[in-house]
């Protein structure tokens, strides 16, 4: 068929299989065979494993510095010394955000991601130059990357006046898929500075423009999670099931047993997502248990190279060996799990298809050396070729742009 998109991946090891096939990609689906006089561009993989590209649930582009000189960074413990922090990081880059955005995001199409769900900052401190400028960068990877942007209210709503009609105007700019918002009961609610309540504004603006929410909920105790079962009963009340995520939650790894099972039903019938960045032993969500009881759950890399932290790649197989070091996977399953929560836990929170690397599966994948999939999650070995919609976007830790 003349005019067809099709390539022929020849020699490939799905999932690291001992007997290599070929994948055939058509129009960006991976197909049984090529259609009938289809002239089709060949790659050869060389007996490489092909593993489905990955999904970054929640990193924060806006804030990096990477690829810029060295920052130092000054002792900070409190969540107001990190807003602190950012704004003065913000002010000494030299570079403008979308590009330092788009450097980081070409890196991360070159290390394996499929999809970004980035959480850029609003602020009257910046105004909307996080949304417009991930919006541009954004732009520039079409094809390449998929990235959700969400309007996050670092500085909270209720304490830094300004702030709501930031969102509002976000929301309304058609350049955004969701809103967030910050710790509703701890760092937003005590300290009134006079703003609106948080999730009274947040829900209202998701139900008015038909956006998603994911909310930063660092705060542990009862002021976690009766923010978090607040926003499960919202959610339920709106009609937002499957559309509603919390980030990092480190009030749920504090449960076990049956409290942990109780919250992980409500959730599950709520449909109110989670995402875990894989901080800590005691700080990781216990997905497995989330995810038995229907709870979807996503990894994402947080903040990269940015005023909070100095570590960071947004490299997505990376932080699945993160998040088995962090459980202390051990078992081949245990490692594949950790894989598969990078692949499609996140591909479920953001309501992407899976990648199964069959016929009919999106034409998403990395080709890497290596053996089998859980010594690829311990050995991080580099990825060689990075195909989106059947299309090589990277090669050799390079998006061709
Ligand atoms: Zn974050």
């Amino acid at each position: 068929m003349a005019g067809t998109a099709a390539t022929v991946f020849r020699n490939v090891r799905p999932y690291g299989a001992e007997r290599p096939v070929d994948l055939f990609a058509v129009e960006g689906v991976l197909a049984e065979r090529l259609p009938d006089g289809a002239e089709p561009v060949v790659v050869e993989g060389g007996g490489r494993i092909a593993l489905p590209t990955l999904v970054d649930a929640h990193i924060h582009p806006d804030k990096t510095a990477w690829g810029e000189p060295w920052y130092s960074r000054r002792p900070a413990g409190s969540l107001p010394e990190y807003v602190r922090g950012d704004v003065d990081l913000h002010r000494h880059q030299r570079t403008p955000l979308a590009e330092r955005a788009h450097r980081l995001l070409a890196h991360a199409v070159a290390s394996g991601t499929r999809a970004v769900r980035a959480h850029v900052d609003v602020a009257p401190a910046y105004g909307l130059a996080g949304v417009t400028g991930l919006a541009e960068a954004r732009e520039r990877l079409a094809g390449a990357l998929d990235v959700q942007l969400v309007a996050f209210p670092q500085h909270g709503v209720r304490r830094t006046p300004g702030t709501g009609e930031l969102l509002a105007e976000a929301a309304a700019s058609g350049l955004i898929d969701a809103v967030g918002g910050i710790d509703p009961a701890g760092f937003d609610g005590g300290a009134d500075g006079g703003g609106p309540a948080q999730l009274d504004l947040v829900f209202d603006l998701a139900e008015r423009h038909g956006l998603r929410l994911d909310v930063h909920l660092h705060d542990q105790g009862a002021r976690g999670l009766d923010p978090l079962r607040d926003i499960a009963a919202r959610t339920k009340a709106a009609g937002l099931a499957g559309r509603v995520v919390v980030s990092h939650a480190f009030c749920v790894p504090e449960l076990a047993g049956d409290r942990l099972a109780e919250l992980a039903d409500h959730l599950a019938e709520a449909g109110v997502g989670l995402t875990t960045v894989a901080p800590s032993a005691h700080q990781v969500l216990p997905f497995r248990e989330l995810q038995a009881r229907g709870v979807r759950v996503g990894l994402g890399s947080d903040g990269v190279r940015d005023s909070w932290s100095p570590y960071g790649n947004a490299d997505m197989l990376h932080r699945a060996h993160l998040l088995g070091w962090t459980t202390d996977a051990r078992t081949d399953q245990e490692l594949t799990d950790c894989f598969a929560l990078a692949a499609d836990g996140g591909a479920d929170l953001l309501d992407l298809p899976r990648v199964t690397l069959r016929p009919g599966s999106p034409a998403d994948f990395m080709l890497l050396a290596g053996e089998c999939l859980p010594q690829v999650v311990v050995d991080l070995p580099p990825r060689d070729l990075v195909v989106r919609a059947g299309r090589v976007v990277a090669r050799d830790g390079r998006h061709l742009g």
